[in-house]
């Protein structure tokens, strides 16, 4: 890796974060923040691009949120930590890229037309009830068309596409990738640690700022994306951890809750018995793998063997399960503890956030004025 690289690396604000976002992303922030400049952002003005009606908890999970960060081993004496919104020049300098940005650009990204069709899925194109004896759009008003019957029950192709535009194509969602080139280019950004999904954004904001660069002279350099491997981290059902698909162990799971995910999470369908030959990992016979050893892969260390007492059917799942809460008992309890003791230290993740967006502002006030006077503004 480069030496003197800066990283920017932002997410948005979901509340407590879960196991996939700690193994997939923050222990990897927490990693590089050893030895680079680092920024990490809560990024609360992403989340409005899909998140724009349902605001009431953003202050509880910006919160929760960089409780998880600090907890996980992120120090503010060694990266910046700060909130999107509370550096207006990220505004700033989105809108004045805007003006070199191509819209085609951004109806192309491949990323933008998946998430809209995702979320359309999930999300936006989902009703509570079908309304007797009206239109099935009439009389719903946004926020009660969140949760419940999925539209396509009850709407036709056409009227759902109607919901859909009206819900989900905002201009914000289509500018998503200007923003996020704007937040790395702030800050000279060269490495954004990014799983393989956001590679054509990273790629956009490369596109983006060598237009600019190649309209007003050299002010950003290019970034590049940082792909690092990630172990697969599974949810209790067997799929991806997602918080969508409420399937995940969070950081700061209680022990309770811990050992009830724990002894519910989904095995290997097949192996009834202990002395029933079971199938760990992901394979034709059980496709999503065993959700237990999943996590024994991330905690403890003796996991191969584990594998071959479990596929010559030499353990059981309810001893494979509770050998695991063992495993997860001392760094479950230490992060509890640790997140717990900043809580208890009144007004510290404001005073954090404070503190780290001061030092971005600098950051960023240098480069808007480096941008201002290249494009004659100033
Ligand atoms: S013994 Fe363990 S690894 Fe094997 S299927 Fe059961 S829970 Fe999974």
């Amino acid at each position: 890796m480069a030496a003197g690289s800066v990283v920017f690396s932002g997410m948005r604000p979901t509340g407590r974060l879960h196991l996939g976002n700690y193994w997939g992303a923050l222990k990897n922030w927490v990693d590089l923040s050893r030895d680079h400049a680092c920024y990490f952002c809560v990024v609360d003005w992403h989340m409005l691009t899909t998140g724009y009606e349902e605001t009431s908890g953003l202050q509880v999970n910006i919160r929760e949120m960089v409780l998880d960060w600090l907890a996980a081993g992120l120090d503010p004496a060694r990266c910046v930590i700060f909130r999107q919104s509370s550096v207006a020049e990220h505004a700033e300098l989105a809108l004045l890229l805007s003006m070199t940005t191509p819209l085609s650009w951004l109806e192309n990204n491949p990323t933008w037309k998946e998430q809209l069709q995702e979320l359309a899925k999930t999300k936006h194109g989902i009703l509570t009830e079908p309304k007797k004896g009206k239109g099935p759009l009439e009389g719903l008003s946004e926020p009660s068309v969140q949760y419940g019957k999925v539209a396509a029950e009850v709407l036709s192709e056409q009227e759902r596409k109607a919901y859909i535009d009206r819900s989900l194509r905002t201009s914000g969602f289509l500018f998503y990738p200007v923003l996020q080139a704007a937040d790395i280019l702030l800050y000279g950004g060269t490495l954004v640690p990014v799983g393989q999904d956001q590679l054509p954004h990273i790629e956009l904001a490369r596109e983006i700022a060598r237009r600019f660069n190649s309209i007003y002279g050299q002010v950003f350099p290019e970034p590049k994306p940082l792909l690092t491997p990630a172990p697969r981290v599974q949810g209790v059902d067997g799929r991806k951890m997602s918080k969508s698909y409420g399937n995940g162990i969070e950081l700061a799971e209680p022990p309770e809750s811990l050992k009830t995910k724990v002894m519910g999470a989904y095995t290997d369908p097949k192996k009834i018995r202990a002395a029933d030959p079971g199938h760990p990992e992901p394979c034709p016979e059980n496709p999503p793998g065993c959700s237990i050893f999943a996590l024994h892969k991330l905690y403890n260390t003796t996991w191969e063997k584990r594998r071959v007492e479990c596929m010559e059917g030499r353990i059981g799942c309810v001893a494979c399960k509770r050998d695991l809460l063992a495993h997860l008992d001392g760094p479950f309890r230490e992060f509890r503890e640790k997140r717990e003791s900043i809580e208890r230290a009144a007004g510290e993740v404001d005073r954090i956030l404070d503190d780290g967006a001061k030092r971005a502002r600098a950051v960023a006030a240098e480069t808007m004025k480096r941008v201002r006077r290249a494009m004659r503004l100033a």
